[in-house]
């Protein structure tokens, strides 16, 4: 009896094979045996990339996603830049056992886009356009506008005299992909800073 498989081989099927038949033939009647190169073609796209694990920026599950990275920067000519080819769910992993949404499944498309923003952006006051700056610009304007807000919110007494050391001048949101330990310094230093706002995406 035919099994189903059979019953489903369509006319592309069918096109394909034997095209695929025929060049591998054709060339085989020139001496050449290309089994290992079609062989070598029916791989993964992945069977040499390295694994880096990584976690799902979206949201606060936090699956583990293993992101696969081939090119290893062994030259400085293009083909082998670091190059990420493929994201999948982290099978090891206790969160999610390999699976991620649909949202997740589709972090691929936020890391490999055109239209992604690659560097630190300021709006001027009053401007309407926003002008890419340095990540060293970024970090010093980020420093000089949180030493000025602290000085100038800062509480460190109540009107009933007790002491309270609170910064209202800023807050702190952590994001989805911030682990325990990332969690802990930045909670350790933004309280040390006297903040009360200290928020994680994983809570909101
Ligand atoms: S894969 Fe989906 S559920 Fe998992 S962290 Fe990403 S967005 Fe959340």
């Amino acid at each position: 009896m035919e099994s189903s498989q059979s019953m489903e081989f369509s006319r592309r099927d069918f096109l394909k094979l034997s095209a695929t038949a025929g060049a591998v033939a054709g060339w085989a009647t020139f001496g050449f045996d290309l089994a290992p190169a079609y062989a070598q073609a029916q791989g993964l796209k992945i069977d040499r990339a390295t694994e880096v694990r990584s976690v799902c920026p979206y949201c606060a599950v936090g699956c583990s996603m293993i992101a696969y990275v081939t090119g290893h920067g062994e030259t400085t000519s293009f083909n082998t830049q670091p190059t990420l080819v493929h994201i999948e769910g982290d099978p090891d992993s206790p969160i999610n056992g390999g699976s991620l949404c649909p949202k997740g499944a589709s972090t691929m498309q936020l890391a490999v886009n055109q239209d992604r923003v690659a560097a630190p952006k300021h709006r001027a006051p009053g401007a309407t356009e926003w002008q890419d700056i340095s990540w060293e610009d970024a970090l010093d304007r980020l420093a000089r506008l949180m030493k000025d807000a602290r000085d100038e919110r800062f509480v460190e007494t109540e009107d009933d005299g007790d002491t309270v050391n609170r910064n209202e001048g800023f807050a702190w949101v952590g994001g989805a992909t911030i682990s325990n330990e990332e969690g802990y310094l930045t909670t350790k230093l933004f309280r040390a800073l006297g903040c009360v706002g200290v928020e994680q995406q994983a809570r909101v």
